[in-house]
């Protein structure tokens, strides 16, 4: 089952499901980076896959990468 996003949807998740702040405001598929702002005041790329599947919902400052190891 695909569950479609829209920009407005992105946007009501990222408000109610983190403290970050959506700045894109087109929505064009799973591979395309959105902007969002951190709490922090930091602004951040990622993917929404990774923000809303690995739980990456904070800059890389706040949240650094898992290192694999
Ligand atoms: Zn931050």
């Amino acid at each position: 089952m695909n569950k479609k996003w829209s920009i407005g949807k992105i946007r009501e998740f990222v408000e109610k499901n983190s403290d970050s702040v959506l700045l894109s405001t087109e929505y064009h598929g799973f591979s395309q980076k959105l902007l969002f702002k951190c709490a922090c005041g930091n602004n951040f790329e990622k993917t929404f896959t990774k923000f809303k599947g690995n739980h990456q919902r904070k800059c890389d400052t706040c949240q650094p990468p898992k290192a694999s190891r």
